[in-house]
C-alpha cells in the first residue's frame, strides 16, 4: 500500500505543487499527517509566542489521482482515521469567536485513552475528523486555513470515518491532500481550535466523469451534506440553501415555489465553524429526496 509521510505537506491548495504520490482510483493509500500546529506543542509549558505561524495547517499531499479531468468529481472514501495518544487546544488572544475578549495565550494537551479525550475531569467520546481536505482550485492558490469550493479548512464534524466525500476537481490529477485531524469537534468551533492532533488517514479514491458539484458534499448514512463557506455567515447560510433548493428541483422536478416552500420541512442547516477566514455551513438533505446525482452539475 501507498502512504505519503507527514514531512510531504503543502499550506496551500495550488495547481502549481508537484504532486508526492500518484494512485489509481480503487487504490488504498495512506496519509500520514501532522496535527494542526506543525507538532509544535507536546508540552503545556511550550510559549505559544515562540509558535512559528507558517508551519500552521499542514495539509499532506497532494496526491495525483489518474484521470482526474477537470469536470469531473473525486470521490473521497475515508476508511479509517488513526489519531496519536495526545492533542493540543489552545487559546490565543485575537482568535476565535470571544477573540476580543481578555485572556492570555494557553495550549493544553489533551490525552487521548480508550476512545476517550480527556479535559480536566471531563472525558469525551473520541470522533475523529479530518478539518483539512480538499483538491487544487482553478485559478489562484488557496491557503490551507481556509475552506471553499475545492474543499480545505472546512472543519466540518462529518467528514469522518466512514463518510464519502465528492470534490470538484479543477485540474488535472484533482491534486488531493488532507490534514489537520480533530480527535473530537463540535459545530461552531468556537475558540478556533480543536483537541488538534497528529494521526493516518486511511482513503480510497473514486472518480465520476464529466459531472462535478459546486461545493464539496459529504455523504453519511442516510443524508448529503453541501458544504459552503463565505467570509460573512449569513452568505454562507444563503449559498447552502441555495444549492439545497436547486437539488431539489432537479431531483423532483419541483418550482421554485415548492422547493423553497419544502426547504423549510425536509433541508436543515448547520454550522460547521465561525472562526476560520471563511465561515462555513452545511445544508443537510435526506437521502430519501436526493441523489447524488441530483447535486452534480455536467461539465
Ligand atoms: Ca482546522
Amino acid at each position: 500500500m501507498k502512504i505519503v509521510t507527514k514531512d510531504k505537506g503543502i499550506y496551500s491548495f495550488s495547481a502549481s505543487h508537484k504532486p508526492v504520490e500518484r494512485v489509481e482510483p480503487g487504490e488504498l493509500i495512506i496519509l500520514e499527517t501532522e496535527d494542526a500546529v506543525g507538532g509544535q506543542i507536546r508540552s503545556e509549558d511550550t510559549p505559544i509566542e515562540s509558535l512559528d505561524w507558517s508551519r500552521v495547517n499542514k495539509a499532506t499531499g497532494p496526491v495525483y489521482i489518474e484521470g482526474a479531468e477537470r469536470g469531473d468529481t473525486l470521490i473521497v472514501d475515508i476508511l479509517d482515521i488513526q489519531l496519536a495518544n495526545q492533542g493540543v487546544i489552545l487559546v490565543v488572544p485575537g482568535a476565535g469567536i470571544l477573540g476580543d475578549s481578555e485572556f492570555k495565550p494557553k495550549a493544553k494537551i489533551v490525552k487521548i485513552e480508550n476512545g476517550l479525550a480527556v479535559f480536566e475531569d471531563v472525558k469525551l467520546l473520541v470522533k475523529p475528523m479530518i478539518g483539512t481536505i480538499g483538491v487544487a482550485p482553478d485559478g489562484e492558490e488557496i491557503p490551507t486555513a481556509t475552506p471553499y469550493k475545492h474543499g480545505g479548512n472546512m472543519d466540518c464534524t462529518e467528514v469522518t470515518r466512514g463518510a464519502r466525500l465528492y470534490l470538484p476537481v479543477a485540474v488535472e490529477g484533482a491534486l488531493f491532500a488532507a490534514g489537520d485531524l480533530h480527535a473530537v469537534q463540535e459545530d461552531g468551533e468556537l475558540c478556533v481550535a480543536s483537541v488538534e492532533v497528529e494521526g493516518k488517514i486511511l482513503l480510497r479514491f473514486g472518480l465520476i466523469k464529466n459531472r462535478a458539484p459546486e461545493w464539496p458534499i459529504v455523504e453519511a448514512e442516510d443524508h448529503f451534506s453541501i458544504l459552503t463557506a463565505d467570509e460573512d455567515l449569513d452568505k454562507a447560510v444563503k449559498i447552502a440553501a441555495e444549492q439545497a433548493v436547486n437539488a431539489l428541483i432537479r431531483a423532483r422536478g419541483w418550482s421554485f415555489e415548492e422547493a423553497y416552500m419544502f426547504s423549510s420541512l425536509g433541508v436543515k442547516i448547520a454550522i460547521n465553524q465561525v472562526v476560520d477566514p471563511k465561515k462555513g455551513v452545511r445544508a443537510i438533505i435526506p437521502k430519501q429526496l436526493v441523489t447524488i446525482n441530483d447535486l452534480l452539475i455536467e461539465k
